[in-house]
Order: structure tokens, then sequence, then C-alpha cells
């Protein structure tokens, strides 16, 4: 009872905390991002998929990490009606990963899958972090080679510059083999564990569990210890050192600017090897767009993934990109004006402009119909409106045709109205 007295309120409901109406100029600059995005996964043959918004609880727990951020804080994770723990996707990755398991397609191996759709964390909302969000995605899973990682970060690079952004920089790191990151956990434990009280509260809890992670850290206390941590480059194997070079070399023959970051860790536990994000340079437009949300795109190779899902090992690379934030790079877009507004002034012509504006349509042009409201305030409302040609369809002269431009190709369909 009390739940339909409560749901019979009056009051309009509000929307959930974090989530977002996106209109207007800004739902341009989502498209523009998506349609962009669209284009260059193709150019670089990237199939797509489409995937679940949810899946089994333990299918992220597993693929992540039980002590990462995501899985410990940020999951939206419920009960169905058959009592099982399910999640709505706080990333891509690790339900592409389950596909690419439960539906055979290492037959396809190297696989090279993108996608792009809403996800869920449940994170503290703020300028750029939201907790409904959206991303776009591309994976190479099944090839082993530094060649997948070039053309993974190149399509990224192009991506951006073909969005426009072109004042942020690739921040690439590797984490080594399995064997390299493990000696270096060991090393960052020992070295952290001396000034363990006066690390944050935060990296005092990672110490043990995700020491890596305290490298990321953004609080003033840890700061001044995590330069002289140790560098990964000490640890590395002979074998994920001559990755990491074929990883660099590729990007300079690709063309793609990169800095090295050597605290760049990435928070998720499955990353091997390389690990990256494209970060606004300092000063930049993008910096001053992003505020301190300032990862645009970020990735790596995770090679151990697949075996933390039961798969038999399966070399993969990845990245995810949100795509509000480059929409904020991107800036807003104002929607384009038509091609052609017809006015019909004569109401006894609807049917002749019901006609026309479908022909010009069929022609790929894009046409907006006025035929409401007082006829005296019609054309008036197109001019305000604006468009390449105005055809205005009246009682006394017949037709009118107004525009600036005598080249506009609409103006080929228009024909006899001219
Ligand atoms: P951050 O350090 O900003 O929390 P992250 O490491 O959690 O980022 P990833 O999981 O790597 O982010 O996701 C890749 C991209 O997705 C980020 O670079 C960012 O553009 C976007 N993103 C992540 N979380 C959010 C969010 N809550 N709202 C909006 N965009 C997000
Ligand atoms: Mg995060």
């Amino acid at each position: 009872m009390a739940l339909i007295a409560r749901h019979m309120s009056k009051k309009t409901p509000q929307a959930i905390r974090g989530t977002q109406d996106i209109f207007g100029a800004d739902a341009e600059a989502f498209a523009f991002v998506v349609e962009t995005f669209e284009r260059v996964r193709r150019l670089y043959r990237f199939r797509r998929v489409e995937m679940p918004v949810f899946e089994k609880t333990e299918v992220f727990a597993r693929s992540l990490g039980e002590t990462t951020d995501v899985v410990s804080k940020e999951m939206y994770s419920f009960e169905d009606r058959g009592g099982e723990s399910l999640t709505l996707r706080p990333e891509f990755t690790a339900g592409i990963a389950r596909a690419f398991l439960t539906n055979g397609w290492q037959q396809y191996a190297p696989l090279k899958v993108a996608t792009h759709g809403p996800l869920f964390r449940y994170e503290r909302p703020q300028k750029g972090r939201y907790r409904q969000f959206h991303q776009i995605d591309a994976e190479v899973i099944g090839a082993a080679e530094p060649q997948a990682d070039v053309e993974l970060l190149a399509m990224a690079d192009q991506l951006l510059k073909d969005l426009g952004i072109n004042d942020v920089t690739l921040h690439l790191n590797t984490l080594g083999d399995g064997a390299s990151r493990e000696a270096w956990r060991a090393a960052l434990i020992d070295y952290f564990r001396q000034v363990e009280g006066q690390l944050s509260e935060e990296s005092q809890e990672r110490l043990e569990k995700n020491p890596l992670r305290i490298l990321d850290s953004k609080d003033p206390r840890d700061k001044p210890f995590l330069a002289d941590a140790p560098k990964i480059d000490a640890f590395l194997s002979e074998e994920a050192a001559a990755f990491f070079a074929a990883v660099t070399s590729g990007l300079d023959a690709a063309g793609v600017k990169w800095v090295r970051a050597e605290s760049l860790v990435r928070g998720l536990d499955y990353y091997r090897h390389t690990a990256f994000e494209f970060i606004p340079d300092e000063g930049s437009a993008s910096a001053a767009a992003l505020g301190s949300q300032s990862t645009v795109l970020g990735g790596g190779r995770y090679d151990g993934l697949m075996e933390s899902l039961g798969g038999a090992p399966t070399p993969a690379v990845g990245w995810a990109a949100g795509i509000e934030r480059l929409a904020m790079l991107v800036g807003a877009r104002e929607e384009q004006p038509a091609d052609l507004i017809i006015v019909v002034e004569d109401d006894a012509r609807v049917a002749e402009a019901i006609g026309l504006i479908g022909d010009v349509r069929k022609h790929g042009f894009t046409a907006e119909l006025i035929a409401s409201g007082s006829p005296r305030k019609r054309y008036d409302k197109a001019v305000k409106r604006g468009a390449e040609v105005i055809l205005s369809l009246r009682p006394e002269m017949g037709r009118g045709i107004a525009t600036d431009n005598p080249e506009a190709g609409v103006l080929g369909v228009l024909g006899a109205y001219r």
C-alpha cells in the first residue's frame, strides 16, 4: 500500500543523481564523437559488437579484482527475481572477454572489436564524472604482438585528431610481464612500508592490497614519496623490455607522439605490459575544459584477464574513452540548419508541400515543413529558424523562393519551383 501511495504522489520524480539528460548542442557533440569513432574504427577494420548492459556480478569481480575501486566501491549490483547477483556493467572489457569465451570467438582471433554505450559506476558525481556515463571502446583479442598495441594506439590518436582535439598527449608505461610486475610490486611494498605512517589512509590501505595504485595517488601526503619510489624499468625481464621497445618504435614509425609516464599504472588488476592514457597538455584548452578529471582515454594490455574468467591464456589489448569527456573537448556543436524549409502559407497547398518535401528528403537533403500556427507568421518562423533555401507556398503568387546561395544543391530537386 505504502508503495502505491508513494507512486501516486503529484510531485514530478527527479532524475537519478549522476545521470544526465543530454540535449541540443551537447547532444550534437555527443553524436559527433560516436560518428567519428564509427568512421575511424572502420578505417582500422574493427568489427562492431553489441554487448549486454548487465552481466553476472562475478564477471566483473573476477576480471577486475576484488580490491579495485570499481569492484569494491563503484558497482551497481543487485539480486534479480531469481536470486542471482547481477551488475550493471562498469566497463566493457570484462563483458567482451566473457563473450569471447562463451561464444567461441577464439576462431576469429586475432579479433578486433569496437563498441559504445552506457556504463554505470557509483561515484561522487562532479564535472566529467557521472554515475551513468558512456564510453567508446576498442579491443584486440588474441594478439600477442606489440604491433597490436601500436595499431590500437594509432587508432586512438587518429580519432582524437579527427575530433579536432590536438592538445592531448599519449602517456605511456609498461607494467612488464607477470614476473616483472610481481618483483616491482614487492619492491614498492618494501619502499612504502618505511614511510607507512606518513601516507594517506587510502594509500596505507592499498599498501598490502594494491600497492601499484599508490603511485596514482593525488593526495598531497603521498606525493613527496612518489618521485623516489622504485621504477618498473629496474625489474623488467628481457622479454618485457623488448616488448616495450617494439611498442615505442612502432609508435614512432606511426607518427604517434608519446611521453614516458613511469608512475602510470591504471587501476585494474588485469593489466600487463603496455598501459597508457591520453591526457590534456598542461595549460591547454583541453586541460581547462576538463579540470581535474583529466584522463580522456585509457587502456592497456590485459594478458591475464581470460584466465581469471576460466579461459585459456589469451593475450589482448584495449582502450576506452569517456564520450562525455570527449564531447566536452569537442565543445558544443550547433545543430545544422536544414537545406530547405517549406512554408505553407496557403492551407490548400498542404498536400503539395507533403509530396514535395518527401521528394527532397529522398534525394538526401534535410528539410522541414512549417504548416501550423497563424499562416501569416509561418514565413517569419522559417526565417528565424534559418535554412539554405526557404520555399513558401502562397495563395497570391503561387510560389516564392528565398536563398542567399544560388548554388544550393536542393534547388536542383525543386526544379519547377524555381
Ligand atoms: P578516472 O581516473 O577518471 O576515475 P578511470 O581510470 O576510472 O578514470 P577507466 O575505467 O579507464 O577510467 O575508463 C576510461 C575512461 O572512461 C576515462 O578515461 C574517462 O574518460 C571515462 N570515465 C571513467 N569513469 C567515468 C565517469 N564516472 N564519468 C564519466 N566518464 C568516466
Ligand atoms: Mg575511476
